[in-house]
């Protein structure tokens, strides 16, 4: 099958920039950088779960949904974009927010993605931290279903074989760049979560016989569990491609020497990281995301892991909106009053 074959509902900006980031480049001296700017996928500040909801909302269209329930951590993208396509589709939406970190942070719990579930008319409503998130959001959504509403489903991240077509997809529009103008690349390097992203983009290149290593920088889990997510999505995801058996496991590579003290907690490594790209290449990062994939780019070519002559792509996934509930997480006293 091919992409064409599945519904989708077109929304995103697509395709998304591939730009060479000169100045990181040349400030750490070892492998040419570019960028994938799928953080200008356009819905609502952008990002990667754009691409996988064009694909998941389709689906809920088709079967008659009049409301889309979802969760994710309280200062979740995902969220964020789903209550964006929803609201763009004119489908109710309401959203499980989990305490994933604990933070008591007037904006971390109210600004940032909160702020634009909101603006966008989705609902809301906190969990616990440590809970099954994804059993909670299906015992909720059956209390909305007895009132009558066609409600669906999707999983956080929007992470199951229909939302990771989105960046099949993202694999087939990457490589249709790096051949028209004639760039070979070594790595791509992106951050992984909820595993959709990085199980879509190996499913689509090996389908491919690309062979271009793929990278995932954890976020929250240990690497053999990261790794296992990721293996198992992309065999799913093959399957309903009707590719089956294209992916092998140890295609799947993930590392999560960056995740900190933990999912959605600011680094050290991940806040250079967000300065660097900010006053190098002015782009946003992400603190939960982008960031701690950005701090172990940066990290692996300190270390000569990534080397000068190597041409490296690192994949954007978005996630700037977060900045503003993660004000606190910057100390820019220094900034003021002073011209040093
Ligand atoms: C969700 C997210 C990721 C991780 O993608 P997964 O498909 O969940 O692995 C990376 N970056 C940002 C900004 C995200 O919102």
């Amino acid at each position: 099958m091919y992409i064409a074959d599945f519904p989708r509902r077109f929304l995103a900006h697509l395709p998304t920039p591939l730009e060479k980031m000169g100045r990181l480049s040349a400030e750490l001296d070892g492998p040419e950088i570019w960028i994938k700017r799928d953080d200008c996928t356009g819905l609502s500040t952008g990002g990667n779960k754009t691409r996988k909801l064009e694909f998941l909302m389709a689906e809920a269209e088709l079967q008659g949904a009049d409301m889309v329930m979802t969760q994710g951590a309280t200062q979740s993208n995902h969220a964020r974009q789903t209550a964006a396509f929803a609201a763009k589709m004119g489908m109710g939406c309401h959203i499980l927010l989990e305490d994933r970190t604990g933070s008591s942070e007037p904006n971390y719990n109210a600004n940032g993605n909160v702020l634009l579930d909101h603006l966008h008319g989705a609902t809301t409503e906190k969990c616990a931290g440590g809970i099954d998130m994804n059993a909670a959001l299906e015992a909720a959504a059956d209390k909305v279903r007895a009132t009558g509403k066609k409600v669906y489903t999707i999983p956080g991240g929007g992470s199951n074989a229909t939302g990771a077509l989105g960046y099949v997809n993202c694999a087939f529009e990457m490589l249709g760049q790096f051949n028209e103008r004639g760039l070979t690349v070594d790595h791509i390097v992106t951050a992984t979560g909820s595993a959709g992203t990085q199980a879509g983009l190996i499913t689509g290149m090996q389908s491919t016989n690309t062979r271009i290593p793929l990278l995932g920088i954890g976020v929250r889990a240990p690497k053999q569990i990261q790794e296992e997510n990721v293996y198992k999505l992309a065999c799913a995801t093959a399957d309903k491609m009707g590719c089956s058996g294209t992916v092998a496991r140890e295609d799947v590579v993930a590392n999560t020497d960056y995740v900190g003290d933990g999912y959605g907690i600011a680094t050290p490594g991940g806040l250079e990281a967000i300065k660097m790209f900010a006053e190098l290449e002015s782009i946003l990062l992400d603190p939960v995301y982008s960031a701690k994939g950005a701090a172990g780019l940066i990290d692996l070519v300190r270390k000569g892991h990534f080397k000068k002559g190597e041409r490296i792509v690192f994949l954007h996934t978005g996630g700037s909106a977060a900045l503003f509930g993660y004000d606190f997480a910057f100390n820019f006293a220094d900034r003021w009053n002073s011209t040093s």
